[in-house]
């Protein structure tokens, strides 16, 4: 069987291996230990079924199980099929008369042999066909081994993927929040408006945007502190939200500048909303620990995209808008031009 070997490390390999060999004959277990006594692998033998179980199931990597079938007590068929128990993965053989075929190929179907060898043997032809099992039995472990330092490679690599992902998902949050308010940062929001605003135009419909700023906003910082503007800020983001539809997408602008975008919204609906915002802000003080409560209002510019109207153009008209309802008064809105 050597020359069927190519490297000397796998003929190597082959002394972990032991094959176990049962016939109720002795001479013939004795014929059997001789011819293979010059082999790398280890061979035992056993002249029962009980005694060959007993020796499957108390020997490590049996890669072979060669056995009898007209034994008494418990055929060789018997044998090999409970052997499985003990060594699932050993290549099972069985050795007996050509005049038994009919009792050999029932007994290869219910023992799980795959290999047959008949008596009497010819002695080349054995050890070929044993060794040839041994080996098949190393490339078959080397194989799993393989696979599974594969599978556990294949795991590895997903959940490092899985791990960037969720990284990037937060680099991609982080990237596109206001980590004050919450709210969408300046840098998404131009990327929204872009999309709305090449989305209506190529499917026709209005697109309204509402820009806002909180009047007197430094006299808060300068007379109660940072803390209670900052706390002013974050109460108008939460109050902004409440009069988001599902479509529609606020953010901070700049300080104490505000945007919210209205896809499908015409200039009066979008006017309606910033009103009720605008009622909504002027009803609200601001609590703080130390001081009276605080009370802020806004000023308001709403536009609606003109055909071929790019979104800076929008942006630049709505805050024409809000900065005439500073200079009438403050705490109202006014609508583009
Ligand atoms: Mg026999």
């Amino acid at each position: 069987m050597n020359n069927q070997v190519d490297s000397k490390s796998e003929v190597n390999a082959l002394s972990q291996y032991t094959v176990i060999m049962v016939d109720d004959e002795l001479n013939i277990l004795q014929t059997l230990k001789r011819c293979f006594s010059r082999e790398k692998f280890r061979v035992i033998c056993a002249n029962s079924g009980a005694e060959g179980l007993k020796l499957v199931a108390d020997t490590a990597n049996v890669a072979v199980i060669v056995s009898d079938q007209r034994m008494p007590g418990m055929n060789g068929s018997e044998f090999l099929t409970r052997s499985r128990e003990f060594a699932p993965d050993a290549i099972r053989m069985l050795l007996t008369g050509y005049s038994d075929i009919e009792t050999t190929v029932a007994a290869m179907n219910e023992g799980g042999a795959t290999h047959y060898i008949g008596k009497p043997w010819e002695e080349t032809m054995l050890l070929q066909t044993v060794g040839g099992c041994v080996m098949q039995y190393h490339l078959n472990m080397e194989n799993r081994r393989q696979q599974e330092i594969i599978n556990q490679q294949n795991a590895e690599l997903r959940e490092l993927l899985s791990q960037r992902t969720q990284q990037n998902c937060k680099l991609e949050q982080m990237a596109s929040t206001d980590a004050l308010t919450g709210l969408t940062n300046r840098r998404r929001f131009l990327e929204s408006l872009e999309n709305e605003r090449s989305r209506t135009e190529r499917n026709g419909g209005a697109l309204s945007l509402i820009m806002f700023d909180i009047d007197h906003f430094k006299k808060v910082n300068d007379t109660w502190g940072h803390a209670v503007g900052d706390k002013v800020l974050c109460e108008i983001a939460r109050e902004m939200q409440l009069f988001l539809r599902k479509a529609d997408s606020a953010a901070r602008y700049g300080g104490e500048e505000f945007v919210i975008l209205l896809p499908e919204t015409e200039l009066p609906g979008a006017a309606l909303i910033a009103n009720r915002l605008r009622q909504m802000v002027a009803d609200t003080v601001i609590t703080q620990d130390q001081g009276p409560p605080v009370a802020v209002t806004i000023s308001i510019g709403i536009a609606s995209l003109e055909l071929d109207e790019s979104g800076e153009k929008l942006l630049i008209r709505a805050d024409q808008a809000m900065y005439r309802a500073k200079n009438n008064g403050r705490n109202r809105m006014e609508l583009a031009s």
